[in-house]
């Protein structure tokens, strides 16, 4: 089993007197800041002079220009979109660099696919959340904590794994556990996710819509039934509290026979040479390859498939019902008014 810390496990003095910069004020930015300097640790922030410096500003943060920091802070977190810290880094970060400055990711991507390659004597680290940033500051504030992997590139002497359990630490990761990971696992069982499950999710979820409008059912009734009822994400919390499996006892004799003969039948040959294609796209970086040109040609093939996604009879019908959407967003205490 992989090695997962616990605060107890982490000391964070091996942040003392160092600089923490933090580029990026944006979901996991905002949160990590935040959580830093409830720790104890007061970053200096970096932006853009747009909104999200004023966010920052609000939240009672000096910012400065993000090569400022660059050029001030001992260790960085990188927290801007992986599709642009490429650029960034190579015009406001790789030229205030020095030996025995830390570069952290909250992400694998770019180290991965080396997009970005630091220089010699930069320890490369990686504090990477499972979790959307407003919910690591609200865990953070509830003192719960929330899963994390963290990784160390070339690290013989374990001093930059230190620091990232340290800084997991401080972001309240540890409260939970913080896992000894990679870049490359934690890019592979991201992006997996994105072009496997997901969209294999996704995909069914349509077809179920497809067919059974195709019935004679009404296209309402299936949209409330597929996940508009919530039963999607009681089944889902299930999961956690009952057990992948466990949860099924949750359905009738019935439910359980029809779920458990015919979840076989759903992956055959050909969508098995799917997910191998897959994982290949991923490990190999051919999807990376492909999304960059995408990205340099302005985006084209994204709009279409979007305005395809949002032309789907599933996307009218749930138009159609958005009070009953306003009715299931509201906690259940709250839905009797
Ligand atoms: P956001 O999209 O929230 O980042 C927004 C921030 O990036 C803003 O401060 C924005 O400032 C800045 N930014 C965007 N474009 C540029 C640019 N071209 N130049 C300079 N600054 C720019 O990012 P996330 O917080 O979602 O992601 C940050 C990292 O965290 C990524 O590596 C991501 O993979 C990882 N991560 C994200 C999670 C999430 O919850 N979303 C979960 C776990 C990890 P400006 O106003 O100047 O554009």
């Amino acid at each position: 089993m992989a090695r997962m810390y616990r605060d107890e496990d982490v000391d964070m003095g091996v942040l003392a007197g160092r600089r923490i910069g933090i580029v990026g004020y944006g979901n996991q930015g905002q949160a990590q800041a935040l959580n830093l300097r409830d720790s104890g640790f007061v970053p200096l922030v970096g932006n853009r002079d747009d909104a999200y410096a004023s966010r920052a500003a609000a939240d009672g943060f000096a910012v400065r220009p993000i090569a400022e920091v660059a050029e001030a802070a001992d260790i960085i977190l990188f927290l801007i979109p992986d599709e642009v810290q490429p650029q960034v880094y190579q015009e406001q970060i790789r030229p205030h660099l020095r030996p025995g400055d830390v570069l952290c990711f909250a992400s694998g991507y770019n180290i991965y696919y080396r997009a970005i390659v630091p220089p010699e004597g930069v320890r490369t680290i990686m504090v990477a959340p499972r979790m959307i940033g407003r919910a690591v500051r609200n865990l953070y504030q509830q003192q719960l904590g929330f899963p994390c992997l963290v990784a160390g590139e070339n690290d013989p002497d374990g001093g930059a794994m230190r620091i990232a359990l340290a800084l997991a630490k401080a972001i309240g990761a540890t409260r939970f556990g913080a896992f000894e990971s990679s870049f490359r696992e934690e890019t592979v069982i991201d992006l997996f996710a994105e072009q496997m499950l997901w969209p294999g999710i996704v995909k069914l979820c349509l077809l179920y819509f497809e067919k059974l409008v195709a019935n004679g059912c009404d296209p309402e009734i299936v949209t409330t039934e597929l996940h508009l009822s919530g039963e999607f994400v009681e089944i889902a919390k299930a999961m956690i509290t009952h057990g992948f499996f466990g949860q099924l006892k949750l359905h009738s004799q019935t439910s359980q026979y029809g779920q458990l003969s015919r979840a076989d039948r759903m992956a055959p040959p050909e969508l098995l040479a799917q997910v191998d294609r897959a994982i290949d796209e991923v490990v190999s970086g051919r999807f990376h390859t492909e999304w960059v040109r995408e990205q340099q040609a302005g985006k084209p093939k994204m709009r279409e498939l979007w305005q395809q996604a949002l032309e789907h009879p599933l996307a009218k019908s749930e138009a159609k019902l958005q009070a009953l959407r306003e009715i299931v967003a509201r906690p259940c205490e709250d839905r009797s008014q």
